[in-house]
């Protein structure tokens, strides 16, 4: 068995989404002067490797403490769309207790200044798809399967599909048959959060 780490790094230097927080983790206390070390932590719920949960675009939506833990764990395959600029996948072909759905775009490889422009989009008809399947969480490693009005987060959001955002390292598990936990924070009222996301392989 492998256990494969799919998280971005969190730091002050992660990219945050146009408009969002800024990142800041400064020290409170160090072992140097304190004799323990302590660090603030101040993020906006959508930084780095994150959950989206349906608050995050609808009113009302449920958010990340009203899932049990069993939300974040499941049978996942991840779909190679490199080169696609709209991804299109016929979902027919994926086993059947597929749980977790991660789109490899590639976006993610090599992150810099840039990474929050020129991403690909999730097309409606896939995310449709996605909607009549039996698969609870949608990922991708890029910032948004889609752009403002947000047509995709609004058909998954709204249909109980939770996203998971800026993964990383997919090419570890591209073609395997693995199980993956993408547990977040258990933010109370929680519309996003970041998470630590590993698949493990037999
Ligand atoms: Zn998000």
């Amino acid at each position: 068995m492998e256990t494969v780490d799919l998280t971005m790094p969190l730091d002050e230097g992660t990219p945050t989404y146009p408009d969002d927080p800024d990142t800041e983790v400064k020290d409170t206390a160090t072992v140097d002067d304190d004799g323990y070390a302590v660090k603030r932590l101040a993020f906006g719920s959508h930084v780095g490797t994150h959950i989206d949960a349906p608050a995050h675009m609808i009113e009302g939506g449920r958010t990340l403490d009203d899932y049990p833990p069993e939300s974040f764990v499941g049978e996942a395959v991840v779909v190679d769309v490199r080169g696609q600029e709209v991804i299109e996948t016929d979902l027919s072909c994926l086993a059947e207790d597929t749980e977790i759905l991660l789109f490899r775009t590639g976006h993610s490889e090599g992150y810099g200044q840039r990474y929050h422009d020129g991403f690909p989009v999730v097309s409606e008809e896939t995310a449709n798809e996605v909607v009549g399947s039996e698969i609870g969480i949608l990922g991708i490693d890029s910032p948004s399967p889609d752009e403002p009005p947000y047509p995709v987060h609004e058909m998954l959001l709204s249909n109980g599909v939770l996203l998971l955002e800026n993964l990383t390292n997919l090419g570890a598990v591209t073609g395997e048959s693995f199980r993956c936990c993408a547990l977040p924070l258990k933010i109370v009222d929680g519309d996003g959060a970041p998470c630590r996301v590993a698949g493990v392989v037999d």
